[in-house]
Formats: structure tokens, sequence, C-alpha cells
């Protein structure tokens, strides 16, 4: 069992399970979440008997710190970690004015093999476990808190298909949300997906407010199918409304994320039909220029491309913005997690 895959009754009942006061669990809640301590040695106020207790029923840490990097401008850190069996995980830190961004990653691998991410050419090892999860937002968290710092944003946008890992992913948006847990604002929380329908519908029935971005990509399916094995499970339509749904039973308005690649979907005929399928839609564009893996051979998309692009969603009024490549020094960057240890 894992300590940190527990929402708050949860560690209530198997403290009063093994004999403690209930009020052990705000305490214990206090050191995980509250001061990002994982280590029971450094529970002070709980007694030698207590620690040996805890670490008997379940284990508090499951990644091991492998290298930490920063990027050039100080902005972006990547965190490497290893894992009981051996895997390895990445998770990123982009601070940006106010904002303490954490990117976690929901698997080892991806079962998405997009064309244009280096996440999927290893394919999928294994789903992480909901601690695994949660432990990255809080290994962070400490190293934030030396500075006098605290992680404010969360997004499911690291390695994996979140959505494919379907649990483990809600329980730990659960514990992270947790007001007496974790207690970040559901709306300070994206989830981001390739696309799979059901959990798509199975997600607006959890209750969340979390934001939600689809890895569009693409204006229609046949681009779209080129660039995104998955497109070829759904109908485009079937996508977009699955998607609509989302945005009627939660409210959150959807961020489409569209990676520019040139010569495949940076057109000005690819945005004048984005644009026509997204006008009536309350929603934000994120356009994502294609950061360079190695291996991949496909371009990044000019500058000039980049601003007809956009000047075509001004022209119909739809909110975009362009995600400043960040990281990509330490290839931190979008698409670029793909785990080095050298
Ligand atoms: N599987 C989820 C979560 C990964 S999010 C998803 O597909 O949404 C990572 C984001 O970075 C996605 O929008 C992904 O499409 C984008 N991305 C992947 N490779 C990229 C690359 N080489 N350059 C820029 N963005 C990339």
């Amino acid at each position: 069992m894992e300590w940190t895959a527990l929402i708050f009754e949860e560690i209530t009942s198997v403290l009063v399970e093994a004999g403690e006061p209930s009020y052990r669990a705000k305490q214990l809640a206090e050191w995980i979440y509250g001061r990002a301590i994982l280590d029971p040695a450094k529970m002070s106020n709980f007694s030698g008997a207590l620690k040996d207790l805890l670490k008997s029923i379940g284990s508090f840490q499951a990644l091991e710190p492998v290298k930490v990097q920063e990027s050039e401008d100080g902005e972006t850190w990547k965190f490497l970690w290893k894992l009981h069996d051996g895997a390895l995980l990445e998770s990123v830190l982009i601070c940006s004015e106010k904002r303490r961004t954490v990117c976690v990653s929901s698997q080892v691998g991806c079962p998405a093999k997009c064309a244009f991410c280096a996440s999927g050419k290893m394919g999928l090892k294994r789903n992480l476990t909901t601690g695994e999860i949660v432990e990255q937002v809080l290994k962070i968290q400490s190293f934030l808190m030396e500075k006098g710092e605290a992680v404010n944003h969360i997004v499911y946008m690291g390695m994996g298909e979140p959505l494919a890992n379907f649990d483990a992913v809600v329980k730990s948006l659960r514990i992270l949300t947790d007001p007496q847990l974790f207690g970040l604002s559901q709306r300070h929380i994206t989830l981001s997906t390739v696309g799979l329908v059901e959990e798509i519908y199975k997600l607006s029935q959890e209750s969340f407010k979390i934001n939600l971005a689809l890895s569009l990509h693409a204006p229609n399916q046949h681009i779209r199918k080129k660039i995104i094995p998955y497109a070829r499970k759904y109908e485009f339509d079937e996508l977009m409304k699955a998607i609509d749904d989302y945005h009627e039973v939660t409210k959150r308005d959807i961020t489409y994320e569209y990676i520019l690649i040139a010569g495949i979907n940076d057109q000005v005929e690819h945005a004048e039909e984005l644009a026509k399928l997204l006008q009536y839609r309350q929603c934000t564009v994120n356009l994502i220029p294609y950061n360079p893996v190695q291996g991949l051979n496909l371009e990044k998309p000019t500058r000039p491309d980049i601003s007809a692009f956009r000047d075509v969603l001004d022209e119909y009024e739809i909110v975009h913005t362009c995600r400043y490549t960040k990281g990509d020094d330490i290839a931190a960057a979008c698409g670029q997690l793909a785990l080095q240890e050298a």
C-alpha cells in the first residue's frame, strides 16, 4: 500500500484500524501534503513506535531522484526519477512569472505513438500507480518550498496518455485537489488527452472541474490519422461530440492543442478549416510549434507560416496562444520526454 495513494477518509480508516486516534490522519496529511515530507524519520511529533507502525502499514516513497536539469534561462527544470522496478520517469517544472506548473507523467512510455512525439517511440512500458503520480508533485513541491515557493498549477502533459491510465489518474486528481490533502484548485489542473472517447465521457461523470485539453493537431480526420494512430479508432465527429459533452457537463472551456508541423498542418488552408471547426465553440487554441525530436523526419514551421496561421484564427476571433518553447535545451519541451539517463 502507498500512503500517497489514499484519500483523506482512507488515511483515517487505515490509522483507526491500526489502533491510532483519528486525529493522526490530520497530522500525517500535514506532513505529507502540507510540508511535502515523505520520510517518516522527519515527522518529528511522531514517536519511534508510530513511525515504525506507519512504515509497516505502507510505503512513503517510490521515486528515487536520479538527475535534475535546469534550462539555460532558469525557468524550466527536468527531473528524472527511478522507480522500484528500475523504470525511469520524468517530470517537468515550468516557472513563468507567478506560475509554478508541474507537468506530470502518467505512464512509463506511451501507447499513442504519435508521429511527432518522442515519448511514444518506446511504446507503453507500464501504467504509473496513483502514488507515483502524486509523488511527482510532492517531490517538486519540496524542491520549491526550499526556495519559499509552491506548486500552483498541474498539467497532465508529461509522458503517457492519462486517460489510458484512468483509475490511477482520477484517484491522483482526488488527492491533489482534496482540501484536506494537497488542496490545489481544480481550475488549476489541466489534463491533456490524445482523445479517448469513452474515457472523456467517463471523466465528465467524475464531477471534477478540471480543464481538459485535447491534442487535436489537425483540422480534419484525414490529416489527423496520418500523425495520430489513435485517430483511427474514432470518427472525428464522435471525438468532437465527446469533447462538447465535457464542456457542457463541466462548464469548463476546452483547450485544443495544435502542434504546427511544416507542410503537414501549418498552412493557411488548415487554419481556415480549424477556425471553421471551432468558431462556435467556447475554447482556446494552443499552438505548439513542433519541437524537433531526434530520429523523426519532421520540420519546424517557419515564422511567417506561424503568423499567417495565427492571423486566420484572429480573423475568426478564435482565442489562441502560441506555446513558446520552454526547456528545449534540456529536452524537456513538449514531446521531447524520452528518458535519457546519461
Ligand atoms: N497523451 C497526452 C498527454 C501528452 S501531452 C496527449 O496526447 O495530449 C504532451 C503535448 O505535447 C501534447 O499536446 C502533444 O501532442 C505535444 N507534443 C508531442 N510531441 C511534440 C513535439 N515534438 N513538439 C511539440 N509538441 C509535442
